[in-house]
């Protein structure tokens, strides 16, 4: 029989964990309020590094184009890379660079917003730093969560990172052009993402076939209808 012991300290750290995110729920509201009176549709995209999130959204940004007006927050610890990419598409992009830290907060994105034409633009997309782990604790003010994950992960992700696929409203699943040179269990993959989240609708998707592409964007045209 092992006896769990309460250290000081570590109750202290809780605390201040808690404190951190009451005040970024406070900024959260905010976020969201200032959205709602722009009829800005948001959604916060969480992933792991190297997901093909970026990939995605050049694509799907293509496919809206003339559909609704688009803006992208793009968040990384380091570089502007993907805001480049990004910008190439011809959409308004705001680069946050978190530096040392491994998610966007909600006071980071009330900067961000601020420099994006909020009455000009129908969807936004945050790209969240690369982290399946704390993005998903940290309410930004969006809408929408939406996790992304690639066929090339392991299929234990949802069960290994439940919070991300607990909060999502939809999987997408990328790189499915590559399913036949890989051992990944796609239907297991989904088994687990629905032991976390019964019934979580999930988009299968490959960026470079187009694949799926229409699914998702139709998704996002009926969720900003
Ligand atoms: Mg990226
Ligand atoms: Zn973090």
């Amino acid at each position: 029989m092992t006896e769990q012991k309460i250290i000081p300290s570590e109750v202290k750290v809780v605390r201040l964990e808690e404190e951190i995110l009451a005040a970024n729920d406070v900024v959260a509201a905010e976020n969201r309020e200032l959205l709602r009176q722009k009829s800005v549709y948001t959604i916060n995209l969480i992933s792991s590094p190297g997901s093909g999130k970026t990939t995605l959204l050049v694509e799907t940004l293509k496919a809206l184009r003339g559909k609704l007006r688009c803006a992208v927050i793009e968040g990384d610890q380091q570089t502007s890379n993907d805001a480049d990419r990004i910008a190439q598409t011809g959409v308004p992009v705001v680069q946050i660079n978190t530096i040392g830290n491994c998610h966007l907060d909600a006071p980071l994105v009330q900067k961000a917003l601020a420099q994006l034409p909020l009455d000009e633009i129908d969807l936004l997309f945050i790209e969240n730093v690369g982290n399946l782990v704390c993005p998903a604790g940290y309410d930004l003010g969006e809408q929408e969560k939406v996790v992304v994950m690639s066929v090339t992960e392991g299929e234990d992700k949802p069960i290994k990172y439940p919070l991300a696929f607990h909060l999502a409203t939809v999987m997408v699943l990328t790189k499915v052009d590559l399913l036949p040179y890989l051992k990944f269990d796609k239907d297991l993959c989904i088994e687990m993402a629905h032991r976390i989240h019964p019934g979580l609708p999930v988009i299968e998707t490959s960026s470079y076939t187009k694949e799926g592409l229409a699914d998702w964007v139709d998704w996002l045209l009926k969720k900003c209808a």
